[in-house]
């Protein structure tokens, strides 16, 4: 441990590694009379992340989705930009660096941010040897250490991802593909292009259909309509195409089935083409190769820009600290296994909590929860029982299991399709078949900004109620388990419109029975919830600036 983290205080070290939707909630509401609070990441600013396909075309700029850390969480809590790259378990001490060798997304690299770029002309082609940056390597001790390390992009290993891709994940990802755009624009007016040519430079490609596929499509056919066309009229009305590509059967699978034929639909009209049932098999310099289901053959698109957002995976250091803590590196999201308390598990003394898009919490499963119950309600043994007594049990019993109640629309549908003769009962086998299918689609809390949000707001007020750090036993000291509440999803589908999904939200809104919510009102509450959870008045006020002003000026189609 160096010299300058030796311990002088006599308050508990709390170290929280991250800047993002889970630690910036902690950071504001822990207890620094209680506490010495820590933060380490490599982002010296919070990013609001549902801006970010608004970023890569310009309609908000990039200042205006950013805040700094130290603005946001003040002087009373200390901040390093680094990256965590280990942690020691025993002795209580993670070790940090700049490079963050291997745990860092394509994204946060800052270091290009400051290479003049060739290609801008002029004198300006050298490279400036930084003298700002020496960052050596440092230990750093924690009582409490909080992992809200967020996730990366996953490839699927797929070729060609990582060397012809954009991704949609940082800051930079978003200017990057809002510079790669205006380049293909440029390129296609050069005299000497081929028609050919022409049609491949404008073809822009998005695979999946997922949040972030959809709300980027929905950006860029704004972006076209509103802007592009006014400047290249003939090239817009001859050669640009924008293309989805979703492997399954419907964009937005998450959300309600009315949501994915509604977004589907409104695609069409706004020219945006969606190829479902069909998997990107490898991504090369010029083209895409897809296999449509059902067919051996592969097929290649010729396209420019390909933004990849086919989901996310854990990062390395949160699969490090798996592996420390006794569990296999994955290659999905899985993550830290945590307590209903966010505490991960494996850790004997409970001094490492883990929340956000890095963490899963460990819940029995969905089909054992439900047989527990089916046993209770089966009083005489009958192996049957009568389906609206069973919910009503479900209903009463959802206070005892968190995940029912974000899943009470799935375990209802469930309920249907298990009894196919509409006999008004369950047996016991019929169940099980249907939950276990249903259990393989929701076992993990989703991986969004309000989970993490949520969960970084609990820990701050579970850890400024702990009275005894040393005992792990929470509910002796009468400490609350976490609870999700799920207020709905939204998105934006472009044309100013969005869609809101509110199943799952029980009780909050189901009480209401609202119905997925789709066009202009969706768009504005879309806007206005926005524009409520932009962290500042500040960044509040860029964004309010930026809407007028794309409104009034369009958005600005220079390269820099
Ligand atoms: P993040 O917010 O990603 O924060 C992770 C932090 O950890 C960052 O500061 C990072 O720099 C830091 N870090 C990384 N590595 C290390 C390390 N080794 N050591 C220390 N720190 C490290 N969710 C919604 O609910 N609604 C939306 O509308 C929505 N829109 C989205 C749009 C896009 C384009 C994207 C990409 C995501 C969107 N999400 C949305 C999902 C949401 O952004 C994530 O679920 C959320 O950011 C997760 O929060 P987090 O704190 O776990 O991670
Ligand atoms: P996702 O996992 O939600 O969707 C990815 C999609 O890509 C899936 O539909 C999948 O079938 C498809 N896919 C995977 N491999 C493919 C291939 N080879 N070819 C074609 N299609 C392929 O990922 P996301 O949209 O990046 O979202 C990541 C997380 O962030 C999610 O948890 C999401 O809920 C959250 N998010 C939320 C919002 C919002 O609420 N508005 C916006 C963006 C992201």
């Amino acid at each position: 441990v160096s010299e300058s983290d030796s311990i002088t205080g006599t308050k508990p070290r709390i170290v929280v590694l991250g800047t993002g939707w889970g630690a910036v909630p902690l950071l504001k509401h822990i207890d620094t009379q209680k506490y010495e609070v820590v933060c380490v990441s490599p982002r010296n600013y919070f990013l609001m992340t549902p801006l970010l396909p608004s970023v890569s075309v310009g309609t908000v700029e990039t200042r205006t989705v950013i805040e700094s850390i130290r603005s946001l969480v003040g002087p009373k809590i200390k901040y390093v930009e680094a990256h965590c790259v280990d942690v020691d378990t025993k002795t209580k001490v993670i070790t940090c660096n700049s490079d963050g060798t291997n745990t860092v997304s394509r994204g946060d690299d800052v270091k290009t941010l400051l290479e003049p770029s060739k290609r801008a002309g002029g004198a300006s082609s050298r490279i400036i040897k930084d003298s700002a940056r020496t960052r050596p390597q440092f230990d750093m001790k924690y009582d409490i250490l909080v992992v809200a390390v967020g996730s990366e992009n996953n490839t699927f290993n797929i070729p060609g991802v990582e060397e012809h891709a954009h991704f949609l994940k940082e800051l930079l990802d978003a200017r990057r593909i809002r510079s790669a755009i205006s380049d293909a624009f440029e390129s296609a007016m050069t005299p000497s292009q081929t028609a050919e040519e022409r049609k491949r430079l404008l073809h822009f490609v998005i695979v999946g259909g997922g949040p972030t596929g959809v709300e980027f499509a929905a950006e860029l056919a704004d972006f076209v309509r509103e802007d592009l066309q006014y400047y290249f009229p003939r090239l817009v009305a001859n050669d640009v195409k924008i293309t989805l590509i979703e492997a399954l059967d419907h964009v937005l699978s998450m959300m309600d089935k009315q949501i994915s034929d509604y977004t589907e639909k409104h695609f069409r009209r706004e020219n945006i083409d969606v190829l479902m049932n069909t998997f990107v098999k490898s991504i090369k310099q010029r083209e895409v190769v897809v296999q449509f289901k059902g067919s051996n053959e592969l097929t290649s698109i010729p396209c420019s820009v390909v933004v990849w957002a086919t989901g996310i995976k854990a990062r390395p250091i949160t699969n490090r600290i798996r592996e420390i803590i006794g569990l296999k590196a994955q290659s999905n999201r899985m993550g830290i296994l945590t307590d209903r308390y966010l505490r991960a598990k494996g850790v004997t003394d409970g001094s490492i909590y883990a929340i956000g898009d890095c963490a899963t919490i460990e819940q029995p499963k969905l089909v054992d929860q439900i047989q527990t119950l089916f046993e209770e309600a089966d009083t005489q043994r009958k192996g049957a029982l009568d389906l609206q007594q069973f919910k009503a049990l479900v209903e009463r019993k959802i206070h005892d299991f968190p995940q029912l109640e974000i899943f009470s629309k799935t375990i209802e549908k469930t309920f249907e399709e298990a009894d196919k003769e509409k006999s008004g009962f369950l047996t016991l086998a019929t169940l099980h078949s249907a939950l276990e299918k249903a259990d393989k689609k929701i076992r993990a809390l989703p991986a969004t900004a309000q989970v993490a949000a949520q969960e970084g707001r609990y820990i701050a007020d579970l850890l400024n109620q702990v009275t005894d750090l040393k005992s792990s036993d929470y509910q002796q000291q009468n400490l609350q388990s976490f609870r999700y509440k799920h207020m709905g999803a939204l998105a934006y589908v472009g044309g100013d419109s969005a869609v809101l999904d509110f199943s799952g939200t029980k009780p909050i809104f189901d009480l209401f029975n609202l119905q997925p919510l789709s066009g202009r009102s969706a768009a504005y509450l879309w806007k206005s919830f926005y524009f409520t959870e932009m962290f500042t008045g500040r960044t509040k006020t860029l964004l309010a600036f930026d809407w007028v002003r794309t409104r009034l000026y369009g958005r600005d189609i220079s390269r820099y």
